[in-house]
């Protein structure tokens, strides 16, 4: 893939490979010079090359980012920037590390500079959800948007395969609900096409080869288009049950994305097989039957029993996820959403769509 550089009103966006060694560019670019790296503790070491590739312009470094932004690494972490008296943030990981670069941001106005390792699009939302003593609370606000996001897709090689997967399901999860989202533009619908196409293409490329260096490069550019429909458009049922199980089961937030998709697609499908369409062509049939098949293909979890969920729990799951009625394309009822949660569990095909 040919390196492109993409400006829109909020973030400045470098894709390509080799582009995390130009990160000290962006920094002076933003006038700073003492810029603080953000990472989890088991990526010390590409925080350490960050700050290799930042040189004078490197004021430390902080490798503490975990699940969830929890509020008090937030205040830690916000505490070592003022010590070392940062003037800007680089985060270089996944979801978690941007939600932590992207707290500190929104708390201390610091630029934000983005270097994604996942497909989970949060670089390029303006969306921050935060924990404070367990409860989970959203923030939608144009402040939390980075600054600049460097897409370098070396930095992806080393994501394991079964993460590379159900991290780009994750992603591809957003375009598909931007397709019928109630806010949903010509522009917000292309850019969730392309993603889709980008993502499938690339994930079956690393399914079959996860060194493919087109495939990592597929991926990444679909992360960016799917995260930039997330930050865009309105989501529905998909990322409604999806946070209940996160947030009330605790299941693992990509994993849970990847057994989902189909189920809460094929749902949604027999509201609106038109605006789902380009699934149906891109993914060679029904929306939900096409995209568990293609899940199953790359290799993704398919049911919720094997990320660990208890039967027991599936009752109360479809209860709140029924409750605090949200906007969605076909409308929700708890009987209905039970029996996709237990299709869900037991990890069997989206039904197909009655004629
Ligand atoms: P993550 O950031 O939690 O990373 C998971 C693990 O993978 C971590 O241990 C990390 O160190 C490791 N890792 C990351 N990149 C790696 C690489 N290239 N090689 C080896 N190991 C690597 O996972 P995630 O799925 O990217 O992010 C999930 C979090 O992001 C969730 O908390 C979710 O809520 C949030 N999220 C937020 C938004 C938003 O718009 N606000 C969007 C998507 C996800």
């Amino acid at each position: 893939m040919n390196q492109f550089s993409y400006k829109s009103g909020a973030a400045r966006i470098e894709f390509g490979r080799g582009n995390f060694g130009r990160v000290r560019d962006l920094v002076l670019d933003l006038s700073c010079t003492r810029a603080v790296v953000l990472a989890t503790e088991q990526q010390g070491e590409i925080a350490e090359t960050a700050t290799k590739h930042l040189g004078s312009v490197a004021g430390g470094s902080f490798a503490g980012a975990v699940m969830h932004t929890p509020i008090e690494v937030t205040e830690g972490a916000a505490a070592y920037c003022d010590s070392v008296q940062a003037d800007c943030l680089v985060s270089v990981g996944g979801g978690s590390t941007t939600g932590l670069g992207k707290a500190i941001s929104y708390r201390t106005g610091l630029p934000h500079i983005v270097v994604p390792t996942t497909y989970a699009g949060s670089e390029v939302t303006p969306i921050l959800g935060q924990t404070e003593q367990g409860l989970k609370t959203t923030i939608n606000d144009t402040k939390v948007l980075p600054t600049a996001v460097i897409y370098d897709p070396d930095l992806t090689d080393t994501l394991p395969l079964k993460m590379s997967i159900v991290s780009g399901l994750n992603a591809m999860a957003h375009a598909a609900e931007a397709l019928y989202a109630q806010n949903r533009n010509p522009i917000s619908s292309m850019l969730a096409v392309e993603g889709l196409s980008a993502m499938k293409d690339g994930l079956g490329q690393i399914a079959s080869d996860p060194q493919s260096k087109s495939g990592r490069d597929s991926a990444l550019y679909g992360a960016w288009l799917c995260g930039t429909v997330l930050g865009q458009v309105g989501m529905a049922l998909h990322h409604k049950i999806c946070h209940t199980l996160g947030g009330s089961f605790d299941m693992p937030h990509a994993e849970t994305h990847a057994v989902m998709l189909p189920h809460t697609i094929g749902y949604n499908a027999q509201a609106v097989p038109d605006v789902l369409q380009p699934i149906a062509t891109l993914f060679g049939g029904e929306p939900g039957p096409a995209l568990y098949e293609y899940a199953k293909s790359v290799g993704s979890p398919v049911a919720l029993k094997d990320l660990g969920f208890k039967e027991e729990d599936l009752d109360r799951a479809a209860s709140i996820a029924a409750s605090n009625p949200y906007w969605n394309p076909r409308p929700i009822d708890e009987a209905g959403l039970r029996v996709m949660l237990q299709n869900a569990f037991d990890g069997a095909t989206p039904p197909h769509t009655p004629q």
